[in-house]
């Protein structure tokens, strides 16, 4: 383990693509640290009548391009250093995909597995009654996560209405649709995701029937799974938080999201036609062609990384390979198509979101679909076209196609 913090790592990143532009190097220092996060203790009441104190955190850290951005995720081993890391992450990611947004990020500590369904509804009023001040439609802007979703998103937006005393529906995106949300919200970041390599497919000599893993089954780990399954490739093995399966054949994805609905975990699935369990960390060095990064950070690093046997690996979950893992995965000439880039869909289509509740006017799936393909194809063959011409990463040059846009920005603002 690296001694330094996870943001100092993550800023490893924008300083080696910063090497690639001339820019006056004193424009990086405001990067270095968030503009603000607030830390504060959320008492909830339990159903038993007793009383949890939780840590809780929302970090803004640039809002050069607009209003801070970025999703609020509940996990056991959440950390304010995560939560900053995530929000500077998130900084680029709206860079890159060129949305008028910064980046922001939400965080409680806590197993939401543990709590009832009126335990999460206080927990996430609870969230907005800490944070009301922070977060705002033109200040920052909220979102699904990690163990978040469209029904915690209501009780959050219901909460944030009542205490301004007016309906605010763009303070907050991935809402039901009941509510003001957007169609096509629900699978934006696996679709995203999708989009960019079916775009990139034939530069990357990816064939139909092409083997998958798929590390991860929440809501980005099915859809993809889903889509990519529907496109005809072949996907051989999916990992949960319980454990993995593999079936070489081919996973029937509708058959195995049922069983994870019924049993709690994919592992479920095992035993039914051909399918085996296979330890969790076998996922990532499944024998397929393409890897899909799910589930959380760091899932990739120096201890596994030389396993991979996927030539290609799709990241749609936030940092899920270490800087470590990183190099030896280009040394060995494996191709990753990095997270800021390959799982913006999700906050691309927030943003669609955010556009439709200030016009109060919806557009049809299609139109959604339609922008989504665009902006992915459009930002993944800039991206494509510098790393080729620079000879970098994918994910170096994604982080210099968006730190020129954060430049001229910073530049044009003048402070
Ligand atoms: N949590 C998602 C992400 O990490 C979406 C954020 C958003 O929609 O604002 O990109």
């Amino acid at each position: 383990m690296s001694s330094k913090t996870m943001l100092q790592q993550a800023l490893t990143r924008l300083v080696d693509a910063a090497k690639h532009l001339n820019i006056d190097p004193t424009i990086l220092e405001r990067l270095e640290f968030p503009l603000e996060t607030t830390h504060a203790r959320l008492t909830i009441r339990m159903d038993d009548g007793s009383h949890k104190h939780l840590r809780a955190w929302r970090s803004r850290y640039d809002d050069t391009r607009g209003p801070t951005k970025g999703g609020i995720r509940y996990h056991q081993s959440v950390t304010a250093d995560e939560v900053e890391t995530l929000a500077f992450l998130m900084t680029i990611k709206c860079a890159v995909v060129n949305l008028p947004f910064g980046g922001g990020k939400g965080g409680v500590q806590i197993d939401p597995h543990c709590l009832s369904e009126t335990e999460l509804e206080r927990l996430a009023r609870g969230y907005v009654q800490i944070f009301a001040k922070v977060i705002g439609p033109n200040r920052d802007i909220p979102a699904p996560d990690v163990n978040t979703n469209a029904m915690t998103m209501a009780w959050m937006a219901n909460e944030y209405d009542s205490i301004v005393g007016e309906v605010t529906p763009a303070v907050i995106t991935g809402k039901p649709i009941s509510l003001g949300g957007s169609l096509g919200r629900d699978d934006a970041t696996a679709r995203g995701g999708y989009y960019l390599l079916q775009f990139l497919a034939q530069k990357l000599g990816l064939v139909p029937g092409a083997r998958v893993a798929v590390q991860g089954f929440g809501n980005a780990g099915y859809h993809i799974a889903h889509l990519l399954e529907a496109a005809g490739y072949k996907v051989v093995a999916v990992s949960d938080s319980k454990g993995a399966i593999y079936c070489p054949a081919g996973l029937d994805i509708k058959k195995l999201n049922g069983a994870k609905e019924r049993h709690g975990s994919v592992t479920s699935f095992a035993g039914s036609d051909g399918v085996s369990r296979i330890a969790a960390d076998e996922l990532v060095s499944v024998d397929c062609d393409l890897l899909v990064l799910a589930a959380l950070e760091d899932m990739v690093h120096a201890g596994n990384a030389a396993n991979v046997k996927a030539p290609i690996i799709l990241e749609l979950a936030n940092s899920p390979i270490t800087l470590e893992a990183d190099d030896i995965l280009k040394n060995r000439g494996v191709v990753v198509l990095p997270d800021i880039l390959a799982n913006a869909g999700g906050v691309a289509v927030s943003y669609f979101e955010w556009v439709q509740n200030r016009q109060g006017y919806y557009w049809p799936i299609e139109d959604i679909h339609a922008r989504l393909k665009t902006k992915m194809e459009e930002e993944g063959a800039a991206i494509w076209a510098c790393a080729k011409d620079k000879n970098i990463t994918l994910r170096c040059a994604a982080y210099v196609h968006a730190l020129s846009r954060l430049v001229d920005a910073i530049e044009a603002k003048g402070t």
